[in-house]
């Protein structure tokens, strides 16, 4: 539960967005940890949520052919097979 509190604090300190990636970074963490970080922000949303606070997703983009994914972990685009990927951002609103 940790981890869920110090992702939404992050979050709340930086409301312009992060990436899972950034997240890890400001929080000291190491990049393996990303995965946690993901599953820490799947259960903070719905911590803000009883807050009256949402946490919105910048959906993945692939930065080669402009796709848009809906899921917020990606490694390849569906449509170019371009793993140059711009991660997913996510923000407090
Ligand atoms: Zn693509």
């Amino acid at each position: 539960m940790a981890l869920v509190e110090d992702v939404i604090d992050v979050l709340l300190k930086h409301r312009e967005g992060l990436t899972a990636r950034e997240i890890c970074n400001v929080l000291g963490l190491e990049p393996g940890r990303e995965n946690d970080v993901y599953s820490a922000i799947m259960k903070a949303a719905k911590v803000l949520r009883r807050k009256g606070l949402e946490l919105v997703m910048i959906p993945p983009q692939c930065r080669k052919c402009g796709f848009v994914f809906e899921k917020p972990k990606v490694s390849r685009c569906p449509k170019c097979r371009s793993e140059w990927i711009e991660p997913a951002r996510f923000l407090i609103k």
